[in-house]
């Protein structure tokens, strides 16, 4: 946005919206005029370009015309959800004083104020918002160290407004925000200016000052009513700071008004599994590297019939645990869902169409309800209650066993609250709503008497008007005479021209309006009975309003709901996982507190789906148990490496969020961080070459990975000459082996790595299983024990069409090739190279050297010692 005029020598109007912009100067001033929002100057300019809208000009300001551009308020949402998506902010400022009556005594511009700051990070509104995702906000406050020395303290907080959600997090170091960034995927950021966010772009906010823990602590714990912040957990000094920035902000961007809110959680003892960006970019989660949902685990996995249900799936596949307890009661509940396959069909139908009571919720709270909201509260109780029926175990023909699982159970029990608020809404609500509450008729007949009242007294004069259409036909001798309804005239006598010449003679007639082929008439006891009709028609609607209100803050006063509403997204999901195991290819995965990783016959979910009808994929085990805890696969392209790399890394996402596993058998000891790079991400968009790319994510992982955490790498060293990529692949295989101790599977070209198998006792090598038939390569996507025998690349060039004579000549150049090197030397020349090098070369030594006492356990140097004596 560039910058605007100075603002002396403006109009009225003018000088008020110079006033309001200064308030906001970082978003789009909406200026409400009548029936339009407009837009001025250089926001004008750019909501323009943006919208491809007109730019016009209204009026001229220090001599030079005022750009403007302006959007109808009825379609403002569309408008509104555009910009949002453009990354604009928009201030919107609304008349406050209702439009004056001509010959008012008053003067000037209609008074106007901000209500509300529209942001990425603040929506409520289902057509700005993606129904199935959380809509977040985050804010990250930093603390400077006390000490030179000290690290800064890192604090973050998140809010979704749309459904109320208030976590926070304490942020050990810069890997932990980039894996934060990366699983909430927010809407909109806030952060201290120089914070380094990776891909994501931030807004700047406040910089603390040295008593700002102190007072965000009081601040925070405020709103929810609580003496002190201690009573919803443990917060350190930037989890708070950060807390209060976010609140503010959702404060200010609603004109000052909180929506309704739970109050802040801090994340620190719920024990997530470590995914770092790049690991969660390869694996595709929730969204595929071209930024779509389609060819996602979250896209093949979800059953889910509801919004809030597919909101709350996403977020487990996003944040799996570390904890055995949790994972095993989410299992427990679709476990137990799965047995009784007939009354889920009913809980599934009951869900299906199941309003989405959390963000009605949010609305509501923010004042921007409307009466379809309150219907959503409603028909979701309505559909609450009906669950809890179901699941109510203790009555006769109950269709679910007792006891149920400990997630159901308490889902059932608070499902069945609030019983009183929906036969209240029941009562409260018309059959038929209008959409927006000014429209009329959103509170049933019968619900309150002196609405009734006032709409007895608008109705009843509407029935006189409409019995005196024949009175005045006969009184003034017009048969084609008509009374109507005119929006600035109110109730009018409406007569042809052609008959209007006698009318217009007549004393008792008033004419108001006249046209090419209708006149309009009015008299005075028409008037009365229009005055009468309007002022009880606003009356009513001013006791329709306040008998909403009432009723809203009914709704926002009823502390069950967001806990209903959680019930019934886990019981959509729980239902979900339920239908996905259901044709018996999924499995409920032991989770153990040890470093087991057993798998039999595990598919890839995601490729699985996209094979066509005519291929089916072939499934396979992985066994990474003590022993053989590092697997080396080789393979050529094509033959299905990456994708079994990948399956081993989804296999933990979802065993740890609680979901099936596509396995026959699966046994998983919980995994601390899972490391996944798999398939080329370049990087070349921020300068650094693929090579670089390669070694910062393999520093990464051998700097973090420690004996709980799982490895899967494809392809190290690559990205460099044949010896350079040698050397490293092989130097970073003996460190997951021996230093950092993980569960890996390690994919690579490098076949002589297979030789490793001698000196490294739980190197396993595997290769993918390949045919030559009729001089083509046949593919069986079948991982076996071994190495691969021989490279097929050039029968892979043949297949992607490579032409044929090249195909030959590289034919004829390998076998050559592999000649002379046999000749040469029976060994890899890297080995050969090495053991002329005094001192290297002895696997023992190195077994020794890659020892490090000081970070091993006595148990792991016992396993240690008896390693070093299997080579000796
Ligand atoms: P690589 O990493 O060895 O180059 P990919 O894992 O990318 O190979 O697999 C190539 C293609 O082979 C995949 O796109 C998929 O269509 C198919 N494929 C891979 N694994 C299997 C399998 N287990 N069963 C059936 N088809 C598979």
């Amino acid at each position: 946005i560039s910058t605007f005029p100075d603002p002396d020598g403006a109009s009225p109007a003018m000088a008020q919206w110079f006033a309001l912009k200064a308030r906001q100067p970082d978003a789009l001033l909406f200026f409400r005029m009548g029936d339009f929002y407009e837009l001025f100057f250089a926001d004008a300019q750019a909501a323009a370009a943006a919208l491809d809208i007109a730019l016009t000009a209204r009026g001229t300001h220090s001599g030079a015309p005022i750009p403007m551009c302006g959007v109808p308020v009825a379609a403002a949402q569309a408008y509104l959800a555009r910009l949002i998506r453009r990354g604009f902010r928009v201030a919107i400022a609304e008349q406050t004083e209702a439009p004056r009556k001509p010959g008012s005594p008053n003067k000037g511009p209609l008074s106007r104020d901000i209500v509300r700051l529209v942001t990425a990070g603040t929506l409520t509104e289902d057509e700005l918002l993606d129904a199935g995702r959380s809509n977040l906000l985050l804010a990250i406050a930093r603390l400077p160290g006390a000490r030179p020395r000290d690290p800064d303290r890192l604090g973050a907080a998140w809010i979704d407004v749309s459904t109320g959600l208030f976590e926070t997090a304490t942020l050990a170091g810069p890997h932990v925000l980039a894996e934060l960034l990366s699983r909430l995927d927010p809407a909109e950021i806030l952060a201290p200016a120089g914070l380094s966010l990776g891909e994501h772009e931030a807004a700047r906010g406040p910089e603390p000052g040295p008593h700002a823990p102190l007072a965000a602590r009081a601040k925070l714990a405020q709103p929810f009513e609580a003496a002190s912040l201690d009573a919803f957990g443990d917060f350190s000094d930037a989890e708070a700071v950060a807390g209060l920035v976010v609140l503010d902000y959702v404060r200010d961007s609603q004109a000052g008004k909180l929506p309704r809110l739970s109050h802040p959680v801090p994340q620190g003892d719920r024990l997530l599994l470590g995914i770092d960006p790049a690991t969660r970019g390869s694996l595709e989660l929730l969204r595929s590297r071209d930024g779509s949902t389609e060819h996602t685990l979250f896209g093949t996995i979800s059953r889910t019939v509801t919004a809030p249900g597919s909101r709350m799936l996403a977020g487990w596949l996003s944040a799996p645990l570390a904890t055995a307890a949790p994972i095993g009661a989410r299992q427990d509940a679709w476990q137990f869902l799965q047995a009784e396959s007939g009354p889920v069909a009913q809980l599934r139908q009951i869900l299906r169409g199941t309003p989405d009571i959390a963000r009605a919720l949010g609305r509501l709270s923010v004042g921007r309800g409307q009466p379809r909201d309150l219907a959503a509260i409603r028909d979701g109780l309505a559909a609450a209650h009906e669950t809890a029926t179901l699941l109510a175990p203790d009555r006769p023909g109950a269709p679910f066993a007792a006891p149920l699982p400990l997630l159901l159970e308490s889902a059932r029990q608070t499902l069945g609250r609030a019983a009183g608020l929906e036969t209240l809404l029941r009562r409260a609500l018309s059959d038929s709503l209008p959409a927006r509450l000014e429209d009329g008729g959103a509170i049933a007949e019968g619900f309150d008497g002196e609405l009734d009242a006032e709409r007895r007294l608008r109705d009843d004069s509407r029935k006189v008007i409409a019995g005196k259409q024949l009175d005045y036909a006969q009184q003034f001798g017009v048969a084609s005479l008509k009374i109507k309804h005119h929006a600035q005239l109110g109730y009018v006598i409406e007569a042809p021209v052609g008959t209007a010449a006698a009318l217009r003679s007549n004393p008792a007639l008033v004419l108001r309006q006249g046209t090419a082929s209708v006149s309009r008439f009015t008299t005075a006891e028409l008037s009365e009975l229009d005055r009468r009709i309007s002022e009880a028609g606003s009356r009513a609607a001013r006791r329709e309003r306040v008998v909403f209100d009432a009723l809203v803050s009914q709704v926002l006063a009823t502390e069950a709901l967001p806990a209903i509403a959680e019930a019934l997204a886990l019981l959509d999901v729980a239902q979900s996982c339920a239908s996905l195991a259901a044709d018996g290819r999924w499995c409920r995965p032991e989770i153990r507190d040890d470093a087991t990783f057993r798998l039999t016959a595990l598919r890839h979910p995601v490729v699985e789906a996209a094979l066509s009808r005519t291929e089916r994929f072939t499934p396979n085990d992985c066994d990474l148990s003590e022993g053989r805890r590092v697997m080396l696969l080789t393979g050529p392209n094509m033959a299905g490496k990456s994708t079994f790399l990948r399956q081993a890394a989804l296999a933990v996402v979802l065993a740890q969020a609680g979901l099936p596993v596509p396995a026959e058998r699966a046994e998983i000891g919980l995994v601390d961080r899972l490391f996944s790079r798999v398939g080329a991400s370049d990087d070349l968009a921020r300068g650094r070459s693929t090579f670089m790319v390669e070694m910062t994510e393999t520093a990464s992982i051998l700097n973090l990975a420690g004996p709980r955490s799982l490895v899967v790498v494809d392809e190290i060293g690559r990205g460099t000459s044949t010896l350079d990529g040698l050397a490293i692949a092989w130097a970073v295989l003996e460190s997951l082996h021996g230093a950092q101790r993980c569960r890996t599977i390690f994919a690579t070209h490098f076949h002589e790595l297979g030789e490793l198998a001698d000196t490294l006792p739980g190197l396993c090598p595997h290769t993918m299983s390949v045919r030559e038939w009729k001089n083509q390569v046949v593919f069986r996507h079948e991982v076996l024990p071994g190495v691969a025998g021989r490279s097929w690349g050039v029968h892979v060039a043949k297949l992607a069409g490579v032409p044929e004579p090249v195909v030959r000549r590289a034919g004829r150049l390998l076998s050559a090739l592999e000649k002379s090197r046999g000749e040469t030397a029976a060994r890899l020349p890297l080995f050969a190279a090495l053991e002329k090098e005094e001192g290297a070369g002895d696997p023992f030594r190195e077994a020794m050297a890659a020892i490090d006492p000081d970070r091993m356990s006595p148990r792991e140097a016992l396993d240690a010692l008896y390693q070093l004596r299997a080579i000796f």
